[in-house]
């Protein structure tokens, strides 16, 4: 099924993300816990891709066996910043041969060791959604940032590529992690005024564990807010306490986010599905699926 189908079918839909398997030998792990997240019943899952080549079978693998054995609707993301045209070619036709329907067309980040676009590769992911749009009948989803993309010195601007992307076809977006919702909140209003009107779903990142947040936040530029950081403080050396208070600061976004209207969340499982049960039963009434979670 068509993930727009699916997000305009439902008053909010409520998605999880997971990793594929970097070595053939942790595939069984990441399976076992895709049936666990796809026992949740989600309204899709999104696998991601890996910045070398040798992960994009697995992203595909994994995306198959999630729709075939597990039931669920899925995305298999794409990144083209480090393959040729031609090889992303190939995976796009992969994708299609496996049955799945949605690709969240990515740029990737630069490898470590050059920033500078290899010629001949894609630079931007708009172009990769124009490639996908001339294979075939795809739903297309793309990454947006509500803070602005790290690379990028300018909101506004960030915004007006952000619209290339939808001009060429991209059908919804899900959100970089953000900790302040008034952060998504100022977000949606300007870009629903650069004419920016396809669904954007907003992207929670349950943090369980402080160092690790840290880092990532470093990397993508996301403000935490201090009530976020003196959770860190407090709990941040204490696992089990970190996990608790990790998952009730997410939840309670995500509470705010659907009483003032947004529609989609995507959450950034990890491959824990220990998280997501969590977060599903907190929400259980909430996504009006009673107790059945
Ligand atoms: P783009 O939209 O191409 O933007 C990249 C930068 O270029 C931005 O600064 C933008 O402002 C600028 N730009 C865009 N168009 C132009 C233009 N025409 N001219 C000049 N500048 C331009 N990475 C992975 O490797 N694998 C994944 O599975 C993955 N999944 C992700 C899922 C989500 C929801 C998100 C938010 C990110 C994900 N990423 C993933 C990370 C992503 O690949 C990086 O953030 C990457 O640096 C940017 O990708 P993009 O598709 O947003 O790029």
């Amino acid at each position: 099924m068509k993930i727009r189908d699916i997000i305009n079918a439902r008053p909010v839909t409520i998605s999880c993300e997971l990793f594929p398997p970097k070595k053939d030998s942790d595939f069984a792990g990441v399976q076992q816990a895709a049936r666990k997240i796809a026992g949740l019943h989600p309204d899709f899952i999104s696998i991601t891709y890996g910045a070398s080549g040798g992960t994009s079978k697995n992203t595909v693998e994994i995306a198959s066996m999630v729709q075939k054995e597990c039931g669920i609707t899925s995305i298999a993301h794409l990144t083209c910043y480090s393959s040729t045209p031609e090889e992303v070619d190939q995976v796009i036709d992969k994708i299609k041969e496996n049955g799945i329907e949605n690709i969240l067309a990515l740029r990737g980040d630069p490898p470590r060791d050059t920033s500078v676009p290899i010629p001949g590769h894609y630079k931007h992911a708009y172009e990769l959604i124009r490639q996908i749009r001339q294979k075939g009948d795809f739903c297309i989803g793309a990454a947006c940032y509500p803070e602005g993309h790290v690379e990028c010195a300018n909101r506004d601007l960030d915004l007006d590529y952000l619209k290339m992307k939808v001009d060429e076809g991209c059908d919804f977006l899900t959100t970089q992690m953000f900790f302040d919702n008034n952060i998504l909140y100022r977000f949606l209003y300007r870009a629903l005024a650069k004419g920016i009107d396809v669904p954007i779903l907003a992207g929670i990142m349950p943090v369980i564990n402080a160092r690790q947040i840290q880092r990532s936040v470093q990397l993508s530029g996301t403000e935490l807010p201090n009530r976020f950081c003196g959770i860190i403080d407090k709990f941040g050396s204490d696992p089990a306490a970190m996990k608790q208070a990790g998952i009730a600061y997410a939840t309670e976004q995500i509470i705010d986010l659907i009483a003032n209207g947004v529609k989609g969340i995507h959450l950034y499982t990890m491959n824990r599905p220990d998280i997501a049960e969590a977060i599903f039963h907190n929400l259980s009434y909430i996504l009006g699926r009673g107790e059945n979670v």
